[in-house]
């Protein structure tokens, strides 16, 4: 989709000297009444669960069903055979253990994840940090997905990601926008000269075979991602899709995320509660809570 420069079609229509609006998209702004123009724009936008107390300017497409003209054919078909193949492995469910990711809930995870994904945490003198030195036990076989928003945690995952027997094969990066599709300036003054408006995931595999005998899907996807900025350090949603289309079939572990994901087993102590469906999962679970009560 082409986003016209001027943004609205009021700006737009002023730019023109015929007073027409041209046929790119535009946005519209919503306002609130506690909007206040001077305070900005609202980055998580779409995503922003306080829309009536922010007070940031949000926007919206002037006609938002021209989106779907543009979602490429492979999509659907990818997207349709993922669902089915998922289905017929109890694959789907949406799970979750609000649990700090510590031995404990590494203990109840178990292993045989063919896909991991970690949001890299901040604190490196954490426990959270140590606690990574685990997630070798996670999986004898698979992808492993890993969140670097910094050079510093980009460095900390190349050494480390070796360690846990993985193989460091690609990189996925995502640019991040505004909600008006430009791209995204931190302005925190801590920063550089630069202004970290992009992350890097680094994809690595693990197995005894050989990556070719494993049942992914091949070129499909490009490794750049260009998305809105979420709220709270959240993942964009194409990733979870991507990996949906490039190994349907897996068993899929989330670390350190903020949200609840179909197909995904999410271990966060950003998330609240806890719903497991796995059975063998339940009954460690259970074990863990006996254990807390009686010490
Ligand atoms: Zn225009
Ligand atoms: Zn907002």
């Amino acid at each position: 989709m082409l986003y016209c420069p001027h943004d609205t079609a009021d700006k737009c229509r002023a730019a023109n000297k015929s007073g027409n609006v041209c046929e790119l998209s535009h946005w519209k702004e919503v306002t609130f009444q506690n909007t206040n123009p001077s305070t900005g724009d609202c980055i998580p936008n779409y995503y922003c669960k306080k829309r009536k107390e922010c007070t940031n300017v949000h926007y919206e497409l002037e006609n938002p069903h021209v989106l779907a003209k543009y979602v490429p054919f492979f999509y659907y078909v990818n997207v349709n055979r993922a669902i089915e193949q998922r289905k017929a492995k109890n694959l789907s469910d949406c799970q979750w253990l609000g649990l700090n990711v510590n031995n404990d809930a590494l203990n109840v995870l178990g292993s045989g994840y063919n896909v991991i994904m970690i949001n890299t945490p901040n604190d490196e003198s954490n426990s959270s940090i140590e606690i990574l030195t685990k997630v070798a036990d996670l999986a004898n076989e698979g992808l492993l997905f890993m969140w670097a928003e910094t050079t510093k945690k980009l460095e900390f995952c190349r050494e480390q990601i070796p360690k846990w027997g993985y193989k460091i094969i690609d990189d996925i990066v995502w640019v991040k926008t505004t909600p008006l599709q430009r791209i995204y300036r931190s302005t925190t003054p801590t920063q550089g000269h630069f202004t970290s408006s992009k992350e890097h995931c680094l994809v690595a595999y693990k197995g005894s075979g050989d990556i070719r005998t494993m049942p992914l899907n091949r070129q499909i996807d490009c490794d750049v991602i260009v998305s809105e900025m979420r709220p709270h350090g959240q993942k964009p949603d194409e990733i979870y899709s991507m990996i949906e289309r490039l190994y349907p079939t897996s068993r899929k572990l989330e670390l350190f995320g903020s949200k609840k994901t179909p197909g995904w087993i999410t271990c966060s102590p950003n998330i609240d509660g806890f719903q497991i469906t796995d059975r063998e999962m339940q009954k460690r679970y259970e074990t863990l809570k006996s254990k807390n009560k009686s010490s």
